[in-house]
């Protein structure tokens, strides 16, 4: 990954002004890398980081950047907030006097005073580029942390389950750093070395290659300290046999109820959900059986301890402990993602030019440009008929065109567009109109924008989400043929 780099030992660069610009660059590096990763695969991001560090070296050669030109170099990577939240925070950075141009080192003052970075992104730029020893916890380290805990709990919406597995990347991290070998100091004090850095990635690094949904748990480097993998292994190696156990929970007795994890849910209600969020049938239920406590884990007996890291040799054995691992952390019924319909007009006049309009500066698509469109109220009306029907009469409105205008012709419905965003399914309905003979020198406001409209005639130049560019595929193909 490009943006992995060395990490910047301020003692060895003696010069302030060219350490200052050094941690300056490399903290623009790792924000930019940490913000494309969100909701975004590795191998995807690295072209992209590439070519946005091509072109925009510095955080300064960004915060002079046009918004449309920062929302172009976006394209595809979808969440186009996140671009526009990266571009005005590189000009408040640039702008203010104490930071001119360098992101702060500690995590509450990068939380408090750039735009779009949350604790997560915080930790990465303190512990990978300042050396600092701040947790940085994604999805990957949320669910190797909950197998080492063995904490079956939610760890996407339960606040206590989130705050206990980050206080314990916390202790984790100070620890680590005090582990190295070499140590810088901060202007206010503070030990400084890679060690966090390192640790942080490695963490996550485990969590996407080994501890994955999925684990390979016979390849961990850490299972001796792991209560999933120990669990898994008590039950593989119970005297029943795995065979009887796979679908059992752990058999360890809890000897007094106040003893009991209060984070931990029971395996029977919960942990029989499959991936898919699924129970599976009645017979491979569990008997109600709370975990033990962290408490009673770690104070276990030492037989115990030595049975978790022995590894095991057979692989029925180690099918029973992956088994066990794949239920941490609890797997939670996704709520029924949201369906639209709606109709996207492209409006072609005479001269070749398409009316787009601006989406507003929040929420959805932020700031990019699109085609006028109309969701379908009623789901009844997603007939190709009902469809022209309404997509005409919107566009005489959109127009400022009385009913039954001559000037205005559908020409036809191009297709459907499937694009499902995390929270939304949509199906984009394409219609493409003509218009001739109307003013020319301003653009009509389309209904429900404040941000503007213009006709254009190069619709493939303009910053555009990835869905409305498969519209104008569909437009574009047809305006080939048709010549
Ligand atoms: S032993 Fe298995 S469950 Fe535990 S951390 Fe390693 S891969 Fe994850």
């Amino acid at each position: 990954m490009p943006w992995r780099k060395p990490w910047i030992d301020p003692s060895s660069v003696p010069d302030a002004a060219v350490l200052r610009e050094r941690l300056e660059r490399r903290a623009y590096e790792v924000w930019i890398s940490e913000i494309m990763l969100q909701q975004t695969r590795v191998a995807t991001v690295i072209d992209y980081w590439n070519k946005w560090m091509a072109k925009w070296p510095t955080i300064h050669d960004l915060a002079a950047a046009e918004p449309d030109e920062v929302l172009a170099a976006w394209r595809g990577l979808g969440y186009y907030s996140r671009a526009t939240r990266i571009h005005e925070a590189s000009k408040i950075v640039c702008a203010d006097e104490d930071m001119q141009g360098l992101l702060p080192g500690e995590v509450e003052k990068l939380q408090a005073h750039i735009p779009g970075v949350g604790r997560y992104t915080a930790g990465a730029i303190s512990a990978i580029c300042f050396g600092r020893p701040a947790p940085m916890v994604d999805g990957n380290v949320l669910r190797v942390l909950s197998r080492q805990l063995g904490l079956l709990g939610d760890v996407k919406t339960d606040k206590a389950v989130i705050d206990l597995l980050w206080g314990a990347a916390t202790a984790l991290v100070e620890a680590v750093a005090q582990d190295a070998e070499q140590l810088s100091t901060g202007d206010d004090g503070h030990a400084l070395s890679d060690r966090p850095g390192r640790w942080g990635q490695g963490l996550m690094e485990l969590g996407a290659t080994i501890c994955t949904p999925n684990p390979n748990c016979s390849g961990c480097p850490i299972s001796s300290s792991c209560c999933a993998y120990g669990e898994g292994l008590k039950l593989a190696t119970d005297t029943d046999g795995p065979s009887k156990s796979k679908t059992s929970t752990p058999r360890a007795i809890i000897p007094d109820i106040e003893d009991a994890c209060t984070l931990c849910q029971a395996f029977e209600e919960f942990a029989v959900l499959d991936d898919a969020g699924q129970k599976p049938s009645e017979t491979a239920k569990a008997p109600l059986q709370k975990q033990t406590s962290l408490q009673s884990f770690f104070f276990a007996s030492t037989k115990d301890k030595k049975t978790t890291s022995s590894p095991p040799d057979d692989a029925a054995c180690m099918s029973v402990i992956t088994n066990h691992a794949k239920k941490f952390p609890l797997k939670v019924v996704k709520k029924a993602v949201r369906e639209e319909q709606t109709l996207v007009c492209a409006i072609r006049r005479g001269d070749g030019h398409y009316l787009i309009h601006k989406r507003p500066g929040k929420g959805l698509l932020a700031g990019l440009w699109e085609f006028p469109s109309s969701i379908l109220s009623d789901p009844s009306d997603a007939q190709p008929k009902s469809r022209k029907q309404i997509a005409t009469r919107y566009v005489h409105s959109v127009l400022g065109l009385a009913a039954g205008d001559k000037r205005l012709k559908h020409v036809g419905e191009l297709g459907s567009v499937p694009w499902l965003f995390s929270h939304l399914k949509l199906t984009m309905h394409v219609q493409l109109f003509s218009v001739k003979d109307i003013d020319s020198a301003s653009a009509p406001t389309v209904t429900g924008t404040s941000s503007g409209s213009r006709w254009s005639n190069d619709v493939e130049g303009e910053s555009m989400g990835t869905g409305m560019r498969k519209c104008w595929s569909l437009v574009n193909e047809a305006m080939d043929m048709a010549e």
